[in-house]
C-alpha cells in the first residue's frame, strides 16, 4: 500500500515539473540620448523563455529616435547590427538574418513593446549581444545577455 501512495506521488509530480515551461521577465529602456539603461541582461538557468519589454523613456518620434532590441550571437552582432541600415526604415531597421534569435518591434518616445522568445536552446558557454539596429544606434546602445548555466 506504501508503494502505491508513493507511484501515485510520482504519477502527480512528473506533469507538474515536466509541462511547466517557464518563462521570465526582462526589462530595458531607451532615452533620447541614445542610450540603453543597462549594458547586462541575465536570464537565470530555470528559464524555458523570456519575456523581454523595451520602454522608451524618451519624447522624440520613432523616425527621428526609433529604438529596437536584436539578440544574435556575439561574434556576428556587428555585421547584423549595420545589416540594420540597408534593410531600411520599411522594415524597422532589422535585417533578413536568421542568425537574429530574436528582435522587437521600432518604437517611439512613450512607447513600449514586448516579445516572447524561447532560450532553452541557447548555451550558457556562447555569448550573446543585445543592441538597436535604428542606424547608428548599435555603437551606443548594445550590451551582453549572459545565459547562466543550468544545474
Ligand atoms: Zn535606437
Amino acid at each position: 500500500m506504501r508503494l502505491q501512495g508513493l507511484i501515485l506521488f510520482f504519477i502527480m509530480l512528473v506533469p507538474a515539473f515536466g509541462l511547466q515551461a517557464k518563462t521570465c521577465e526582462l526589462s530595458i529602456s531607451g532615452n533620447d540620448m541614445i542610450q540603453y539603461d543597462k549594458s547586462t541582461l541575465t536570464v537565470a538557468p530555470d528559464c524555458d523563455s523570456v519575456k523581454l519589454t523595451l520602454h522608451h523613456t524618451g519624447k522624440l518620434p520613432v523616425k527621428q529616435m526609433g529604438h529596437n532590441w536584436v539578440l544574435a550571437p556575439g561574434a556576428n552582432w556587428k555585421e547584423i547590427a549595420m545589416a540594420g541600415l540597408t534593410a531600411g526604415e520599411s522594415r524597422d531597421y532589422i535585417p533578413d538574418d536568421d542568425r537574429i534569435i530574436a528582435h522587437t518591434d521600432l518604437v517611439g518616445g512613450g512607447e513600449s513593446t514586448s516579445i516572447t522568445f524561447d532560450v532553452s536552446k541557447l548555451d550558457p558557454g556562447d555569448d550573446y549581444q543585445f543592441f538597436c539596429t535604428f542606424p547608428g544606434h548599435y555603437i551606443n546602445m548594445n550590451g551582453t545577455f549572459v545565459v547562466q548555466g543550468g544545474s
